[in-house]
Parts: structure tokens; C-alpha cells; sequence
């Protein structure tokens, strides 16, 4: 079997080209007769790679002259708690909009460091729903709003990020990061773990306001400190080099194919079809998230008749279709159509539900 269509949630598909070049680079990098995997990060060698991938995501995100741009690791989880750590002091609070599974982690996990308050919940209507500005109120007294742009699990994501006043805003991008515009300038932190839009699992992304970097605790342990990372330009310990460099590898490949416009528009041209797909099978196919509220990453859908769903997961699967089953919290099927799922998978996966409702309807 060649390569499938992969829409996996994450770690998720990488373009093709992006591992045809690490593959040809990975035993002799760049003429330095060993691998970047064997190679120091002090060396010459990765000093070129970590410059490549700041310049090439900076190219590629635009507009963040104000930001620093930091590479950690510990995945987005370990962001829940660090930015909790890093931006709260005694007193003060962070509050929250909790759209789904992984905003009630960061809640979860920042209340362990610091006072985090639910701002907006959408958990009793099943988080179906992103909310509109007229649905909460910040608190001017806030710390940060933060919010989770693209919900991973439950299959929504905000149209455009929320007014949050003066309130610095903070954001998990970790699902939908470079598959539109960024928006650097409303954002006083984003972060995002590489491995759903970025690149490979290892490395997380951090967009710092750098206005904000000088106004934070100064007395955490290192690794855990933005400005101690941050002052040492990611190099404080050994960063996930190999992460990195394909991060790297990425951002380069979408811009030289025009950037994140050409990149949205594909995306929302995948996720129409595929919604109209569902929203026009009579009934068939049904997906729980309000219209307005849709994600163009993880379109998350159920088939009316439940038991159906493993034998469409098993026919997919011997077609060449992997990673349609839906988070195990929440069951049903989801497809992820990240930036590196092509139109023709996402046409292709268009055909297939078209066919099985046909034998099935
Ligand atoms: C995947 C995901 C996470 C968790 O990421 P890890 O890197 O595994 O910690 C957090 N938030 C969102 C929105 C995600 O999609």
C-alpha cells in the first residue's frame, strides 16, 4: 500500500515534499557528513536551522515584529500551566472561554498555579456553539482572556479571535494555527504544539508580545520561564532540533506556495465540500455543530443510524482513508483536513461517504 489520505487529529499529515527532503537530507545534512540527529546544537549546522525556521515562520505568519518567537517543548498541555505560572501573581486572575475539552484543561491546570476564572461556558449545550462578544463580559480587571481558537475535539472554531477590551488576549492555536491569517497584533501570547498544523510532536510553538515578556514573573525555574527561554533565543537547553527543522521545512514550503491566503482559501474550499456533503444527505449524515460555529480543521459528524459508524470506519479503511474516528470522548467520526490534507483527499472522502450512503441509505 503507497501513502493513504490521512486525516489523523493529530500528530497529523506533513506534505509530502517536506519529508522527501528531511529523507534526503538525513544521513549526510547539508554536506556535514553526519545527521542534524547526530549533530550538537551549538554547531554551525543547527545555528542555520534555527534561523531558517524563525525566518521562515516570521515570512509566513507576518506582522510579528512585536512578538518574540520561542520553541519549547512539553507539548500545548504543558502551556496550560506555564502561561498561568509565567503571567499570574499573587491576587490576580486569568479568566477563561471554555469552548471544549482542551479549555477545560487549561482551566484545570492553570487553578493549580493561579486563580482562573470560567468567563463563558458552552459545556450544557454540548459545546456546539462558539460565542458571539455579547455573551460575556471581561472583567477589566483580568490578567488575560484566553481562548482556544479551533476546538480540536468538538469540531468548532471561532471566526475571528474575541474582543477582550484591554484585557491582553492569550490563545491555543494548537489546531488551527497558520491555516488562516494569525492576527499577531490582537494576540498578547499564542501558543500551538507543532504536531496538528506546524510540523512533527516535540515542539511547541510560543507568540510572546514582547511588551508583555518584560512585565512577567522573573523568579520561575528556567525551563519553565518565557523570559528566561526567550532571553537565551530558545537555546537555554537542548531544544527538539529535529522538530524544529521540519517545522521549518514547512513554513518554507507553504510560502513558497504563496502564503497563508492561498492556504485558507484551500482550506475552506475542503471544509465546504465536505459540510455540504453532510448538510445535503438527507439526513444520513449529521454533523452536531451549529453552522456559525464550524471548524474548516476537524469537521466532527455522526451517522444516523450509530451502528453504522464501525462499518464505515472498516470499508474507509480498506479504501485508504485512516484517522475518521471521532476523539474517544466523545465517539462518532471526525475527519482533520489540516493544512497538508490535499483537495483531492478531501474530495475523494467526499465520494466515499456519497457511496456509502448509497448502499447503506
Ligand atoms: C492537540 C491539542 C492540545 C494538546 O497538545 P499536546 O501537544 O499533546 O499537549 C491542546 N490544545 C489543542 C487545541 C489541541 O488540539
Amino acid at each position: 500500500m503507497g501513502r493513504v489520505h490521512n486525516f489523523n487529529a493529530g500528530p497529523a499529515a506533513l506534505p509530502r515534499e517536506v519529508l522527501e527532503q528531511a529523507q534526503a537530507e538525513l544521513l549526510d545534512f547539508r554536506g556535514s557528513g553526519i545527521s542534524l540527529l547526530e549533530s550538537s546544537h551549538r554547531a554551525p549546522e543547527y545555528a542555520a536551522v534555527h534561523e531558517e525556521t524563525l525566518t521562515a515562520l516570521r515570512a509566513l505568519i507576518g506582522g510579528t515584529e512585536e512578538h518574540e518567537i520561542l520553541f519549547m517543548g512539553g507539548g500545548a498541555r504543558s502551556q496550560f500551566a506555564l502561561v498561568a505560572w509565567n503571567l499570574l501573581r499573587a491576587g490576580e486572575h486569568g479568566d477563561y472561554l471554555v469552548t471544549g475539552n482542551w479549555s477545560q484543561t487549561a482551566v484545570a491546570e492553570a487553578s493549580k498555579l493561579g486563580e482562573a476564572r470560567v468567563l463563558w461556558s458552552g459545556e450544557a449545550g454540548g459545546f456546539t456553539h462558539i460565542p458571539t462578544p455579547d455573551e460575556y463580559t471581561v472583567a477589566p480587571t483580568a490578567t488575560y482572556l484566553h481562548y482556544t481558537s479551533n476546538n480540536t475535539i468538538r469540531g468548532t472554531q471561532y471566526p475571528e479571535p474575541p474582543a477582550s477590551s484591554a484585557v491582553p488576549l492569550v490563545c491555543d492555536m494548537s489546531s488551527d494555527i497558520l491555516s488562516r491569517p494569525v492576527h499577531c497584533d490582537r494576540h498578547a501570547l499564542i501558543y500551538a504544539g507543532a504536531q496538528k498544523n506546524l510540523g512533527p510532536a516535540g515542539v511547541t510553538l510560543i507568540l510572546i508580545r514582547k511588551s508583555l515578556l518584560e512585565q512577567l514573573r522573573d523568579d520561575l525555574p528556567g525551563i519553565f520561564s518565557y523570559r528566561s527561554i526567550a532571553a537565551k533565543s530558545s537555546l537555554l537547553n537542548t531544544p527538539p532540533v529535529f522538530a524544529i527543522y521540519l517545522v521549518g521545512l514547512t513554513a518554507r514550503h507553504w510560502l513558497d506556495r504563496g502564503g497563508l491566503a492561498p492556504l485558507a482559501a484551500a482550506n475552506a474550499r475542503k471544509a465546504t465540500a465536505l459540510y455540504a456533503a453532510l448538510d445535503e444527505s438527507d439526513g444520513f449524515y449529521r454533523c452536531p455543530v451549529e453552522p456559525s460555529s464550524r471548524s474548516s480543521m476537524n469537521v466532527v459528524f455522526r451517522i444516523h443510524d450509530e451502528s453504522l459508524e464501525p462499518t464505515f470506519l472498516e470499508e474507509s479503511r480498506a479504501a485508504g482513508f485512516i484517522g475518521l474516528k471521532g476523539h474517544r470522548s466523545v465517539g462518532g467520526l471526525r475527519a482533520s483536513l489540516y493544512n497538508a490534507v490535499s483537495e483531492e483527499s478531501a474530495t475523494a472522502l467526499v465520494e466515499i461517504l456519497a457511496a456509502f450512503r448509497q448502499r447503506h441509505g
